[in-house]
């Protein structure tokens, strides 16, 4: 459950709650108890933690390629490139239908 931080506007009161995600923002200042408390997005709270780790994975994929293709490389010297091996299978159903065409037209 992530930390929001929330600070009423009233008395500058300063707070975390622990909270689900769906759970609705506080509205009640526990300090003065007017409704002026407004949710703040801290460091703390569990949506800034999400992107900002977001952020480092992304940037850390980029240093991580680098390091992957110098290793590939090295890969590549030592085996012989690897064999791509993809069946063209349309090529019997293909004159299939071609044949069938000039059956019809030779009837006529
Ligand atoms: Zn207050």
């Amino acid at each position: 459950m992530p930390t929001y931080e929330y600070l009423c506007s009233n008395c500058d009161h300063e707070w975390e709650a622990y909270q689900a995600i769906s759970a609705k923002p506080l509205r009640k200042c526990p300090r003065c108890g007017k409704m002026k408390a407004e949710r703040l997005i801290s460091s703390g709270g569990g949506i800034i933690f999400k992107g900002s780790g977001f952020y480092q994975t992304d940037y850390r994929s980029e240093s991580y390629k680098e390091g992957a293709s110098a290793d590939r490389k090295a890969q590549e010297s030592s085996k012989s490139e690897s064999s791509k091996t993809k069946s063209d299978s349309s090529s019997s159903t293909k004159s299939e239908s071609t044949n069938a065409k000039k059956s019809t037209s030779n009837s006529d």
